[in-house]
């Protein structure tokens, strides 16, 4: 089969790899501690599915407008208005499939050939993937474990050439919950503006913060900036509503209606009744996301704990997202040399999935999620602890 150069050069998602081992292994009898799940074990608000099932007997299963029902983008933008002060409306607002549809269409309608997309890294799994297929080369700035993996605004702009038109930050971050501050986030954006590079910040973790203090969002910088700003959000995490598919971008107006256009020629709309249910979470389960992040809050802190008491795991407690990303090579040896091999190990020996830090650029770390259940989080650490033992 002739597949394309594109095609050749994508490689698997390395967290799906994962999954589908421990779905086989499972199939075959085993019992798995699902430890690589990048999903919310909470259900989607009560609210959100409400609304849906009403919109679905109310028939409101057709095609909408490409870029999503009128009432989501105008709440979307007024939510960011209100939170952050951006000057956003309807106009800068586009419904997507998902964050990964947002982001990928943003990218395709930006990045060209040749173009430099400069990024902190460790780094979720699909931006040098879509950067890739855009055509675009993704330029990777390590940041460092023992700094909590905090983004800094100095490393990034060093990298930036005159082939960069984007900057592309992930705060909180997934793998490493590292998040970017407020200050870093200015200079980052003010340095791009000034050169014409748009700074494209994914904020799928936004809620996800476990230290206190404000969370620093690009939108806040959009008054100032608004043709550099482009924030791009989802139901998916804030909400537990991953198999909905609806996320958003928000952005200068020209930009978004070029997106838009983009999304028309491949998804068309966002689907019908999941935006009505995710307009109905938006307006009203708070208390359904504050429920979840205090839970959230409780297991890092123990997973954290647990880390720690390994002989040679090296682990800061991450400051967003839901995700801890420990130096793990101390204990790798024979037959677990890398991150790969560990979790294969991790795996078959002790039924515990976890995701090798080599996927997003790190192969001394392995990912742990701790969005799976009190009980789940206790019996794997126990496994993981007998494991690592021998
Ligand atoms: N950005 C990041 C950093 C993510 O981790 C994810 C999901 N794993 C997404 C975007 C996309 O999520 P979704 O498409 O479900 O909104």
């Amino acid at each position: 089969m002739n597949l394309s150069r594109r095609a050749q050069r994508l490689a698997e998602s390395a967290t799906l790899r994962v999954s589908r081992k421990a779905a086989e292994l499972r199939a075959a009898g085993r019992e798995i501690v699902d430890f690589s799940a990048g999903q919310p074990d909470f259900p989607s608000p009560r609210v959100a599915v409400e609304a849906a099932r009403q919109a679905l007997a109310d028939g409101f299963t057709r095609y909408t407008a490409a870029a999503g029902i009128p009432d989501l983008r105008t709440a979307l933008a007024r939510r960011y208005a209100d939170a952050y002060g951006a000057p956003w409306t309807i106009d800068n607002t586009v419904v997507t499939v998902g964050g990964k549809a947002a982001l990928f269409e943003l990218i395709m309608t930006l990045v060209d050939d040749g173009d430099e997309v400069v990024l902190p890294s460790p780094a979720w799994v699909s931006f040098p993937e879509q950067i890739r297929l855009a055509g675009g080369r993704p330029v990777a700035v390590p940041t460092d474990p023992g700094d909590g993996f905090a983004i800094r605004a100095e490393p990034l702009l060093a990298a930036i050439t005159d082939a960069t038109r984007m900057v592309l930050v992930n705060s909180p971050c997934n793998p490493t919950g590292g998040i970017l501050a407020a200050a870093d986030l200015r200079r980052i954006v003010e340095t791009c503006a000034e050169r014409g590079i748009v700074v494209l910040s994914d904020e799928t973790y936004e809620r996800f913060l476990f230290d206190g203090g404000e969370y620093a969002s690009a939108a806040a910088l959009a008054g100032e900036f608004p043709e550099a700003v482009i924030v791009v959000g989802s139901f998916s995490k804030t909400y537990a509503m991953t198999g909905w598919r609806i996320g958003y971008a928000l952005g200068d107006a020209a930009l978004i209606k070029k997106t838009a256009a983009v999304q028309s020629h491949v998804t068309s709309n966002a689907t019908s009744f999941a935006m009505r249910g995710a307009l109905a979470a938006l307006e009203g389960a708070e208390d359904d996301v504050r429920r979840m992040i205090a839970e959230f809050r409780w297991r890092r802190d123990y997973v954290v704990g647990r880390l720690r008491r390994l002989p040679g795991v090296e682990c800061l407690p991450p400051a967003g997202a839901f995700y801890v990303f420990p130096d793990v090579s101390a204990c790798y040896g024979d037959g677990r040399r890398g991150s790969v091999e560990l979790a294969e190990y991790l795996l078959e020996t002790a039924g515990v999935a976890v995701v090798p830090g080599i996927a997003f650029g790190a192969d001394d770390h392995v990912r742990i999620s701790f969005a799976c259940s009190r009980q789940d989080l206790e019996t794997g650490m126990d496994r993981i602890e007998v494991a690592l033992r021998d």
